[in-house]
């Protein structure tokens, strides 16, 4: 094998080997693009790495050839001490992660060379700059010393300068912080800062290496779900340097606006600066335009290579740059994150301008981000009290209690709280507090700070850069202009699509893409708001292409209107438990308590025209579309008063010698339902069998109602499905029972009604017999979440609160079951139940119902298995358009 690639030598699908950072220098090197020259070592040495502990043995000479060869080039050695090649050791994942690795710069420097820097660049600031710079990144990154006590030397050192910042430093000043920072490695690292340039590079290479298993990299692996066994790559860069005064800088940059996707110039740039410094917030950045004034001729090279990336890459990339004295060179480039809204306005954008076509929009956005854009925000008409502004780093309305610290935002959100986590600047160390809080809210930087590109990674609301706020964490305050003090606990607003910042609770509104489905705003207006547009274009590849149709879980009209509005063909899944709570429920206990046959007939008969009238409703708004309902599933004790509550009234009412014999009798009713194991009790098609004229009292208000639409001129497709069925003995009794009374509410009205009869997979029993069910069902919906619970023999009303964090977190599974689809296990046998119906019946009707129905990445599975449709909550089913669009491409 090969473990060192060049960078002429790699291209940028080889992200897997190369990283992402390496593939797309390499890529950028191919385009004859100005990088500083350079090598990748591979991310399969990384793995022989953390695997064995040891590098693999070619390595080092692989690294010594690529070494040679590039030091011929630069037509000098590293570290050589009369004119030393410096490099950067860089890590770069196939994914980025950001902040999460750490670079070194500057390699090759020593008490010799670091002399010969100067006397060649003939500038001994600029030399002992890098230097210090160097023991900093690499005493911080590679020997493991606290970084604050670097940047502690560097503040006295200004302080004692009287200067505030560190470009005034001067060659002499900073030559004594070397020694200050030489002092700090000998005594926190119990080693000297090597000497010898290679021994850096080296350190330094396995540093990087190591930083795969560092904790905050675990941490962010999980969060984003990138596999713990990827490793990483290391580039090995030649130096180019920024920090050469006014005629050098560097800087980051956009091809287009990450927040809105517009066309333009957006980025940052600092004169005299190295590396992080522009992230890091140490000197107020200037925005990219402005250097068209500060040099022109590398402004122009820029501004034609950004075009050149974009049409090769055929998307938004973002680039990293250092102009050395008037020369540009590229660092680094990849196709940018951006905010939800942009994904949408880029993917259309990019089809207007020709680079891509639909079926590649759809790849540009995920049913994830549309979901983000469904969320609410705040109204903007509401009484606020707008305190501050900052940038708008990633969209949502966020509403908690300001925290100061990462510690407590983990430790308030495990209690229920709420939190804005509030910082001056958020480095790594914050990533739990950011996990755990409504948004981010930061005092400075700016869009490509670590609190921006990470809470736009994670979805979270962010806003950033908000300089009149005064954040002073120790005190746990922040001051407002105007001088109100926000202490721990107050709650603040803060929008991340305005960079507003508000004093307390800001109540929130719909947002537009919701207005859009709902009917209330369109597209094509002359006013159509562009994020609008762009989501009304993107669902309509989406339709044209899918193969999956999507059905709502919907239990009354009002719901299923909004499902017809949000592009529901149908409902796949009508509770009616729903429909005995309420007023009925009385109705409900007297059915349950019912003695005598009379009495039961009597109250189902009460029951019978209200379940009708739902159903009549609920035909009118899906009129000509089909409508799944679900017989009783819920086992009878949930109509029931809870026990504790019944025995304490009828003990009460003993006490009183009060008259108690209702409760008495109900509380008798509750014992005798008392199930130890409600899930597995006495519910679904069991209810039915065992409970005589409930299931037929149900499938003759369906019958009769379906009769009342087609006499009004309707169009209702009704289906009738049975709950919890394990056998096909069960499903051909209650069959026979229904075939019956829908036979007799025909025969009554003259109406031919054409009711489908089908039944729910959601035992193993049932998905291992399906071929036999079949004989007896018209179709099949998976009912996934039982089918999950009782697959896993998870109880899923109690896992997740027990045991799923640790499960979660030792990586049993990367997500819980009930939220996507297990694949293996519960997949399979979705997958061998669909197919082995099928061979019964081939016209079988496939579809699935409950949480699954709405989740991205199990729809996907559904349409890969050949389902006919997902059902889902009403307010999900856009993003289950889009992901079955985006399945079938
Ligand atoms: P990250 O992944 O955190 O962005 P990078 O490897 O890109 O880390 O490097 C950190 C900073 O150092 C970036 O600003 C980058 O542009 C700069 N940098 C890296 N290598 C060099 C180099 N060879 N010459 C000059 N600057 C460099
Ligand atoms: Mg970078
Ligand atoms: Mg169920």
């Amino acid at each position: 094998v090969k473990y060192v690639y060049d960078f002429t030598e790699g291209n940028k699908d080889l992200k897997d080997l190369l990283g992402g950072k390496g593939a797309n220098l390499a890529e950028m090197t191919n385009l004859g693009l100005p990088v500083p020259p350079g090598f990748t070592i591979t991310t399969e040495a990384c793995k022989v790495y953390l695997d064995s502990g040891e590098e693999p043995a070619a390595l080092r000479d692989e690294v010594s050839a690529h070494l040679a060869a590039l030091e011929e080039q630069m037509g000098k050695k590293l570290g050589q001490p009369d004119n030393p090649l410096l490099v950067s050791v860089r890590s770069g994942a196939k994914f980025s992660m950001p902040g999460m690795m750490d670079t070194v710069l500057n390699i090759g420097l020593s008490d010799k060379s670091v002399q010969g820097l100067a006397e060649q660049a003939g500038d001994a600031r600029f030399a002992w700059d890098s230097y210090r710079r160097l023991i900093q990144m690499f005493g911080k990154t590679v020997l493991g010393v606290d970084g604050e006590l670097f940047e502690d030397a560097l503040e006295a050192a200004k302080a004692a300068k009287k200067v505030t910042v560190d470009t005034e430093l001067e060659a002499a000043d900073l030559k004594k912080l070397v020694t200050r920072f030489k002092k700090i490695v000998r005594t926190e690292a119990g080693r000297d800062f090597p000497q010898e340039p290679r021994e850096q590079m080296d350190l330094a290479v396995k540093a990087v290496f190591d930083s795969w298993n560092g904790d905050r990299a675990k941490l962010y692996r999980r969060q984003e779900r990138i596999p713990g066994d990827l490793g990483t790559a290391v580039n090995v860069c030649s130096m180019v340097f920024g920090n050469l005064g006014p005629d050098s800088g560097t800087g980051v940059a956009f091809t287009r606006d990450p927040a809105s996707g517009h066309q333009g110039v957006y980025g940052d740039y600092l004169q005299n600066a190295q590396g992080e410094d522009v992230v890091a917030g140490i000197r107020n950045t200037v925005p990219l335009a402005e250097l068209e004034q500060i040099d022109k001729k590398s402004y122009d090279q820029l501004m034609q290579i950004m075009e050149t990336l974009e049409n090769h890459y055929k998307d938004l990339c973002d680039i990293e740059f250092t102009i050395e004295r008037g020369q540009l060179w590229m660092l680094q480039t990849r196709v940018g994150k951006r905010t939800a809204g942009a994904a949408f306005r880029i993917a259309t954008q990019l089809v207007d301008q020709g680079l891509i076509d639909e079926t590649e929009a759809l790849q540009r956005v995920t049913g994830a981000q549309l979901a983000q854009l469904m969320f609410p925000r705040f109204d903007e008409a509401a009484k606020v009290e707008k305190v501050g502004r900052g940038i708008a780093a990633s969209p949502g309305a966020a509403v908690g209690k300001a925290v100061f610290d990462s510690y407590t935002a983990v430790k308030w959100s495990r209690s229920g709280e709420k939190v804005i986590l509030v910082r001056r600047e958020t480095n790594p160390d914050d990533l739990d507090g950011m996990i755990a809080a409504e948004g981010i809210l930061t005092s400075r930087g700016g869009k490509t700070s670590h609190a921006a590109v990470v809470a736009r990674g994670m979805g979270k609301t962010c806003v950033c850069g908000a300089e009149e706020l005064e954040v002073d964490t120790k005190r746990r305050r922040m001051t407002v202009p105007g001088g109100h003090v926000v202490e721990e606990g107050d709650v603040i607003s803060i929008d991340g699509s305005s960079g507003k910042v508000y004093l307390g609770e800001v109540p929130v509104v719909p947002s537009p893409v919701v207005e859009y489905f709902e009917g209330r705003m369109h597209a094509g207006a002359d006013d159509a708001d562009e994020l609008v547009e762009a989501v009304h274009r993107i669902m309509a590849f989406a339709d044209r292409k899918r193969r999956l149709r999507v059905r709502a879980n919907a239990d009354n009209a009002e719901d299923a209107l909004r499902a017809r509005r949000f592009g529901a063909q149908g409902i796949g899944l009508c509770r009616t438990e729903h429909m005995f709570l309420g007023d009925r429920r009385e109705q409900v206990e007297r059915l349950i308590l019912a003695d005598t046959q009379e009495e039961r007939e009597e109250s189902l008969k009460q029951l019978l025209p209200l379940q009708k009238k739902d159903f009549v409703e609920l035909f009118e708004a899906m009129d000509g579309l089909p409508v799944t309902v679900r017989l009783l599933d819920p086992p009878l004790h949930e109509f029931l008063p809870d026990i504790t509550e019944l025995s304490v009234r009828v003990a009460l009412a003993e006490s009183r010698q009060e008259s108690h014999e209702n409760d008495l009798r109900l509380l008798q009713a509750v014992h005798r339902l008392h199930e130890q194991n409600p899930m597995l009790g006495l519910r679904g098609v069991r209810l039915g069998l065992v409970i005589p004229g409930l299931f037929t009292m149900q499938v003759r208000a369906i019958a009769e109602a379906a009769a009342e639409r087609r006499n009004a001129k309707g169009d209702p497709r009704a289906e009738i499905m049975i709950p919890l069925v394990g056998t096909v003995q069960e499903l051909e009794i209650v069959r026979e029972e229904a075939d019956q009374v829908i036979a007799e509410v025909e025969a009554a009205t003259g109406v031919e009604l054409k009711l489908a009869i089908g039944t729910m997979i959601e035992l193993p029993r049932a998905a291992l017999t399906a071929g036999q069910i079949a004989e007896a069902a018209e179709f099949f919906s998976f009912g996934t979440n039982d089918l999950t619970q009782t697959v896993w023999g998870f109880s899923r009303d109690d896992v997740e609160a027990s045991f799923f964090t640790a499960y979660l977190e030792k990586g049993i599974f990367g997500v819980s079951p009930f939220e996507t689809i297990d694949r293996d296990g519960v997949g399979s046998l979705v997958k061998a139940a669909a197919e082995a119906g099928r061979r019964t019946r081939p016209d079988l009707k496939l579809g699935v119902c409950g949480e699954h129905g709405g989740d991205p990445e199990s729809v996907h599975f559904f349409h890969e298995v050949g389902l006919d449709y997902v059902s889902c909550s009403p307010f999900r089913i856009p993003v289950a358009r889009l992901e079955a669009g985006r399945a079938a491409t």
